[in-house]
């Protein structure tokens, strides 16, 4: 078909890749989205492997040589610091701060909207309208929704999916390098590390400092520890700040409790690896994230199609959000560049992404099967802790190719 006019809502990852290829396309596209401030002070590593740098090379992105911080290998920890595991898989790690700044370096300001929170649309057979919070419309031929995993727009126009609560959060860190100490730092930093305490998991790499910075000493070392919180009393008490109010799915890093993050570290210190519980001790504002994942019957409908963690979120064990969100804008704009029309294209995007989605899904519960707990047989512990060895991780963890 010819192309039209796309509004892209949410200007994250999965909003910009969709924004570059359907430009790419030739597609007449804006992103709307509802944060008031630039978005680059997000920090949190990202596991790369070929697929990622070929999708940003086909969304238009110019090779580049300086992509992260390079690994040796994975190696696994026991609580004495021992390592119990090794597997020679050398990787790159960035940051999701470093491939923002890259995604967003190349698209133009003037089609870059903040501040524009969708809140309804409206649709016909010719248009789809974007109403947002400050009473603007945008009318394109097509919207794209890579709003998120709590996507407004799935909520307004998709009734039947919501976010599922895996049973476990995951405790983040993100420190600079020169705040380790000398041993902690000689331990992780030239691996891609994990540890497993019971019924949890632990992984830890460096990647690029602020402003994607390479140099020795100048990195960061990121934490990831998944840990169990299956009673709902549990959940609700971790979302609880200290003015008593409980926050609906996640809780803002600065409003976190103290007593919360005091228990925290003070398991880390007890149960983990010391160089991993010396990256909790120096970090400066651990925040954690409940684990969700999603699914949703149909990626598209009308005239508006679901991109990225707004369409399916499997488990961070699988390490393929991005590289997701890459793979549906590629084949979005390309169903469109080969379909004669929008039904037809959307129904071709569908057909080609919600198979990938579902499995990804299905990967991620598989590899955090022995986090979440609730099994009813022995069978079900028994398989789910297949998954809890160190071979087993080092071997799965954020691979594509599964
Ligand atoms: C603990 C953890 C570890 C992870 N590790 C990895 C990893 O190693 N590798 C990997 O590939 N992926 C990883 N992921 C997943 C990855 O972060 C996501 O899959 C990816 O960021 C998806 O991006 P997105 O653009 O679809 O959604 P998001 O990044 O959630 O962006 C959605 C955007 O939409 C905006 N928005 C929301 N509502 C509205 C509205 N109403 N109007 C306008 N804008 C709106 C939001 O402000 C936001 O900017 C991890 C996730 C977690 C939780």
């Amino acid at each position: 078909m010819n192309p039209g006019r796309a509004l892209v809502i949410g200007g994250s990852l999965g909003g910009l890749f969709a924004g570059l290829f359907l430009r790419k396309m030739g597609w007449d596209t804006e992103i709307f989205e509802r944060a008031t401030e630039t978005l680059a002070s997000r920090g949190a590593g990202i596991v790369t492997y070929p697929e990622l740098w070929n999708v940003i090379a086909a969304a238009g992105l110019p090779a580049d040589d300086n992509k992260g911080v390079d690994v040796l290998g994975r190696i696994t920890l026991d609580g004495a610091g021992r390592v119990v595991g090794s597997l020679d898989f050398p990787q790159t790690m960035t940051s999701w701060e470093s491939l923002f700044a890259l995604l967003r370096g190349a698209w133009p300001d003037q089609r870059y909207h903040l501040c524009r929170e969708l809140v309804d649309i409206q649709e016909d057979r010719d248009a789809v309208t974007a109403i947002f919070a400050d009473g603007t419309k945008a009318t394109g031929d097509l919207l794209v929704a890579a709003d998120g995993f709590r996507s407004a727009v799935r909520g307004c126009r998709f009734d039947n999916a919501r976010p599922l609560y895996a049973g476990y959060v995951a405790w983040r860190a993100l420190v600079p390098e020169a705040d380790l100490p000398a041993d902690a730092h000689a331990a992780l930093f030239d691996h891609f590390a994990f540890c497993l305490p019971e019924d949890e998991q632990v992984i830890g790499y460096p990647v690029a400092g602020e402003g994607h910075d390479l140099r020795p000493g100048h990195r960061r070392y990121n934490l990831g520890w998944y840990r169990r919180a299956r009673d709902p009393d549990q959940l609700f008490d971790l979302l609880t700040d200290n003015s008593g109010f409980t926050h609906s799915m996640s809780i803002p890093p600065t409003l976190i409790r103290p007593d919360i993050i005091a228990e925290m570290r003070d398991r880390a210190a007890y149960s983990l690896a010391p160089a991993l519980a010396a990256v909790i001790r120096v970090a400066r504002m651990p925040f954690f994230q409940p684990i969700y994942e999603l699914e949703v019957p149909k990626m598209v409908k009308g005239r508006v199609a679901l991109l990225g963690d707004a369409a399916y979120v499997a488990r961070p064990h699988v390490g393929a959000g991005v590289v997701k969100a890459g793979l549906d804008a590629e084949a979005l704009a390309t169903a469109l560049a080969t379909q004669p029309d929008i039904d037809a294209a959307l129904d071709q995007y569908h057909a080609d992404r919600a198979p990938a989605g579902r499995r990804m899904v299905a990967r991620g519960r598989y590899l955090g099967a022995y986090m979440q707990g609730g099994w009813t047989t022995d069978e079900e512990w028994r398989v789910a802790n297949l998954r809890h060895t160190a071979e087993a991780v080092m071997a799965e963890t954020g691979l594509l190719n599964f």
